[in-house]
């Protein structure tokens, strides 16, 4: 079954490991990406990891809902993966109006594209935080939903939108996953997540401190009512979500039936681990240990966040493979290779620009600057 797959946000972070996995799993791919939070450098390497496969990148934004449905159509595009968007919880607090914006119009656009052009099976990227603090462990897809932060409060708006066109619509096929603590690299060094700024979360914090880029790591409180105090959650690898993405992508695709619910679920591992667990982790994986003091509990945490992954696995067969030991190897083989000293790290940056222009050159044959100059 080769279908061809428009990734919104395909050039991020959780996007481009998907764009790998999709083009492994023998599907085609169109990226649509303004790279306002990633680089199009990191696109050159998808083939290469990937091993072939054909991608396009349209570039341009996706609340423009005629470059979307002009990209469906160009493309005979059979599903759309929608991760475009804003994700930073502090900025949503700090600008709620550029969030309810930006990721509300998105998705209105995403949906008015695919109700125009007739393309009927979607998956969104949803998040966990639509569970706020929940005391219900592991937490279960019917968990009450109540989000503390704009950011939060989008994803749990756009699943109410889903949930209101899927309603209004006979055949539309719609999957929101909910995703816990998304860490981790392409084992291959290749792609990962390189934030921009000092980052909030653990794993780019660790591993930052780890490349000597920040003194130490401070961990949030050691009186939280887990195994050693430090707070917990359920840490995902990346290259697992994005099977998990596949999985679900197929699942919609291989449906027949006309009424089609809108689904939320879980893509989790159903295992916790503690601050202090990845810590040390990750000092094994380094080879020395990475400092760190403790510091007091950070306003707004939860202790504990735990996913009840069941529902995927009995929907799509998929659960989550890889552990805390290959999450903390392949992040901090990321960090490392970006970290390189200078004379290497030229000479690596040397073999992906030879890519980089091939992969220009194949996307500029396929027609693809076009659209973007047509109407980006
Ligand atoms: P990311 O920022 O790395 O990727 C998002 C991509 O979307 C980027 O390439 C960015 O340039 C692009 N983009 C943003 N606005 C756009 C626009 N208007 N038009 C076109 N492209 C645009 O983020 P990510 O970590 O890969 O997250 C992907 C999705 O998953 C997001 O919707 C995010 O909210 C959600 N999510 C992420 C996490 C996480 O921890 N990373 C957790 C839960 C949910
Ligand atoms: N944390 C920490 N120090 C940091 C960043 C995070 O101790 O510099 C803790 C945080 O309190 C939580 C866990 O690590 O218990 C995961 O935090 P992250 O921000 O990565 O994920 P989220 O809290 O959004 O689930």
């Amino acid at each position: 079954m080769t279908k061809c797959i428009l990734a919104t946000g395909g050039a991020g972070y959780i996007g481009s490991h998907t764009t790998v996995e999709l083009l492994r799993a023998g599907h085609s791919v169109v990226i649509l990406d303004n790279f306002e939070n990633s680089a199009r450098d990191a696109l050159a390497s998808i083939p290469k990891i990937a091993g072939g496969g054909k991608i396009w990148l349209a570039e341009g934004d996706v609340r423009n809902a005629r470059l979307v449905a002009d990209v469906i159509q160009r493309h005979s595009v059979d599903a759309v993966i929608h991760f475009a968007g804003k994700k930073a919880v502090g900025e949503s607090v700090a600008d709620p109006l550029l969030y309810y914006h930006d990721n509300i119009t998105g998705a209105l656009s995403v949906l008015s594209a695919m109700r125009g052009t007739g393309c009927k099976r979607l998956v969104f990227s949803s998040s966990a935080t639509v569970y706020g603090d929940v005391k219900m462990l592991p937490i279960p897809e019917t968990a009450p939903t109540c989000s503390s932060n704009p950011y939060g409060r989008t994803k749990l708006m756009i699943e109410e939108i889903i949930d209101d066109f899927v309603a209004s619509t006979d055949d539309f096929g719609a999957l929101s996953l909910r995703y816990f603590n998304p860490v981790g690299a392409h084992p291959s060094g290749f792609i990962g997540e390189s934030p921009i700024g000092t980052p909030n979360n653990l794993f780019p914090f660790i591993a930052q401190t780890a490349a000597g880029m920040r003194d130490m790591v401070q961990i949030f409180g050691n009186d939280y009512e887990t195994r050693d105090g430090t707070g917990s959650r359920d840490y995902i690898h990346v290259v697992d979500l994005a099977r998990g993405h596949v999985a679900a992508v197929e699942h919609l695709l291989s449906q027949t039936t006309n009424i089609l619910p809108h689904r939320k679920v879980n893509l989790g591992t159903g295992k916790g681990h503690t601050v202090l667990e990845v810590l040390n982790t990750f000092s094994k994986v380094c080879g020395f240990q990475i400092p760190h003091r403790i510091v007091p509990r950070r306003p707004g945490d939860v202790g504990l966040s735990l996913a009840d992954p069941s529902l995927a696995f009995g929907l799509f067969n998929w659960r989550a493979e890889l552990g805390l030991d290959e999450m903390c190897r392949d992040h901090w083989r990321f960090q490392a290779a970006t970290n390189e000293p200078r004379g290497r790290r030229r000479t690596r940056l040397g073999a992906e620009a030879r890519w980089a222009n091939r992969v220009w050159e194949d996307f500029e044959s396929l027609g693809i600057a076009e659209g973007r100059n047509a109407l980006a």
